[in-house]
């Protein structure tokens, strides 16, 4: 039987530049939770904005996320056997080359925030979940003690065990999200890759990762601490205190959203309620 396919006329959400494409009907037959998303790659729909496609179970449209950065256009490479010295030697660079950022991205915030991770089968695409199983690892630090499991897994048996609920993430190995359980921008996992981008060699990237991700640990916890002494405390004191304490330079916004979600997820959602935005605080006495 042949592949299906649904045309979705798409806009680029910087030029507005339009064209059709056309993605497999199967993905849209399923169970599942929130939109799926897609990442546009430069010359897709337009040759100079790659971005983020939400859609629907229904195919329908439902918004654009612009990326500020993109690795080289996903390569289409001949299918080579999986030799346990491929395996072995298998780095980001393969994910980037296969999937692009945005699937490293959702990799790694699933791997770090410990979601499940499920890789679709799917009979005409090599299944590179030993693969990354054998890399993930490499990037973990002694500190994090769970991560999120990766397996791959038949459309049949997802549907049916999983879907009872929308913490997982899903992957079709076409280069497609089915399912995330998150709304965060994945800007932490953006900038860990930039930075180990910047090395050739493929162990040093590993390093990078894996410190980046230490690093990031380590602000969680004084975060945690920081918390525990205050009733509340504003995101900006909040910055402010991490900086002193830990003698780095201020975080970011999108880094301080990605650490709530990490405490919540593994100490207390309640915790985090303590951190209010000074913005939003002054807005309601208008
Ligand atoms: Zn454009």
């Amino acid at each position: 039987m042949s592949v299906q396919y649904k045309k979705i006329k798409v806009k680029c959400p910087v030029c507005f530049s339009e064209k059709i494409i056309k993605l497999p009907q199967t993905l849209f037959q399923q169970k599942k939770f929130g939109n799926i998303k897609v990442q546009v790659s430069k010359g897709l729909v337009c040759d100079k904005h790659p971005f983020i496609l939400f859609l629907d179970n229904n195919a329908v449209v439902k918004g654009y996320e612009k990326i500020d950065f993109q690795f080289d256009m996903p390569i289409e490479e001949e299918d080579v056997e999986l030799t346990e010295d491929i395996i072995a030697k298998f780095s980001i660079n393969d994910i980037l080359k296969k999937w692009g950022t945005y699937i490293l991205y959702n990799f790694l915030h699933g791997y770090i925030f410990n979601y499940p991770i499920y890789i679709l089968i799917r009979k005409e695409i090599p299944d590179l979940t030993d693969s990354i199983n054998e890399l993930f690892p490499k990037f973990k630090p002694t500190q994090l003690n769970k991560t999120g499991t990766i397996s791959s897994i038949e459309f049949k048996t997802y549907d049916a065990i999983e879907l009872t609920e929308d913490k997982s993430l899903l992957i079709d190995p076409s280069g497609i999200v089915i399912q995330s359980p998150w709304s965060s921008k994945l800007k932490f996992e953006e900038e860990i890759v930039k930075k180990a981008l910047d090395i050739i060699d493929v162990q040093g990237q590993n390093i990078i990762i894996k410190k980046e991700i230490e690093k990031f640990l380590n602000q969680a916890d004084k975060i945690v601490d920081l918390l525990k002494q205050v009733k509340i405390i504003y995101d900006v004191d909040l910055i402010d205190k991490l900086s002193d304490e830990l003698m780095q330079p201020k975080i970011s916004n999108d880094r301080l959203i990605a650490l709530r979600e990490y405490i919540a997820r593994k100490y207390d959602p309640k915790i985090v309620k303590k951190i209010k935005n000074k913005v939003r605080e002054f807005l309601r006495f208008l």
